[in-house]
């Protein structure tokens, strides 16, 4: 309920038109709607989703009886909150997805281009799921960058996750089949793999991570997405579905003076779920993602 209020008070003028209305028509919401588009834009959602999204508001608002009590903007402003949140999964949003019982390790891949937040997620994540009385394996496969290691170590140690490695003379997917193997044996109950992070979407790091993902049997290949770069975030979560095919993401630094809007991009163009937002440094600032919570925020 909250959101209608803001953004019907942040909008007022513009909704003027609106006052005395008795239903939703091409008409009385074409300003409206040119507001939202910039209140999304603003919000950081990429381009092409928000013009899809309009007219899809566009097509559910017209026609649509004012129910009693409330004025015509409240209304349409609930066809618009009411839509982002189901865009982005519906209330309550969707959980990470566990092995049943005595079906070994849980194996969660970790992908993202580098210096989004993808190891330091990894080390978020060890420490939610340790909280919830599961115990993780850490894996650190990125043997192009020795240093990401080394900082998979230290947070494994920071947290009292143990870490897996072999150096960096394996490949990626034979270190990651490694960890899943010793995760079996001494029964771990989720493997998190942290894969090698590039500046740029290439080839070969695709091809390398369906390998990971093949070599494990990964159930979740959750994709690490910078919540601050906004229209990129779109095209990038787009490349990595095609290629390796993601089963959800997490949008970090969204502590940042972002207000979210690659939520929505994300969720739109891939059609996986966010299940985690991360917003800050530390190791606790994990959350499950909410819908409801992050509508409120991208149309402030
Ligand atoms: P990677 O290259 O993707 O593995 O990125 P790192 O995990 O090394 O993180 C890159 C930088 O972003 C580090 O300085 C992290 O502390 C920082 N970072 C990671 N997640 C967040 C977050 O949610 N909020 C903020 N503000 N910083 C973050």
């Amino acid at each position: 309920a909250d959101s209608f209020g803001t953004l019907s008070e942040r909008l007022n003028s513009a909704w003027s038109a609106l006052k005395d209305e008795d239903d939703l028509s091409v008409e009385n919401i074409s300003l409206p709607l040119k507001d939202i588009r910039r209140a999304l834009l603003e919000a950081d959602v990429s381009l092409p989703v928000v013009r899809r999204f309009i007219k899809s508001v566009e097509e559910k608002s017209i026609g649509v009886k004012v129910t009693k009590g409330v004025s015509a903007s409240q209304q349409l402003t609930k066809v618009v909150a009411d839509e982002l949140c189901e865009l982005m999964g519906g209330f309550g949003g969707d959980k990470l997805i566990f092995r049943k019982e005595g079906e070994g390790p849980t194996v969660i891949l970790m992908a993202g281009l580098q210096g989004v937040g993808k190891t330091t997620a990894c080390g978020k994540l060890a420490l939610f799921l340790k909280a919830q009385g599961k115990q993780s394996l850490l894996v650190a496969t990125d043997v192009y960058r020795p240093a990401a290691i080394d900082q998979l170590k230290k947070l494994g140690e920071q947290i009292d996750v143990p870490v897996f490695e072999l150096g960096t003379d394996f490949s990626p997917p034979d270190i990651a089949r490694s960890g899943v193997e010793k995760a079996k044996l001494e029964n771990f109950d989720v493997v998190i793999v942290d894969t090698a992070g590039r500046l740029q979407v290439d080839e070969m790091l695709m091809a390398e991570l369906l390998a990971t993902k093949a070599a494990t049997r990964a159930d979740e290949t959750l994709l690490v997405v910078d919540a601050m770069t906004g229209q990129e975030a779109a095209s990038l979560t787009a490349a990595f579905n095609d290629a390796v095919g993601i089963t959800g993401a997490v949008l970090t630094k969204m502590d940042g003076d972002t207000r979210g809007g690659a939520a929505l991009s994300v969720r739109e163009v891939s059609g996986k779920p966010i299940k985690f937002i991360g917003s800050g440094e530390k190791l606790d600032a994990l959350e499950p993602f909410f819908p409801e919570r992050m509508t409120t925020r991208i149309l402030g």
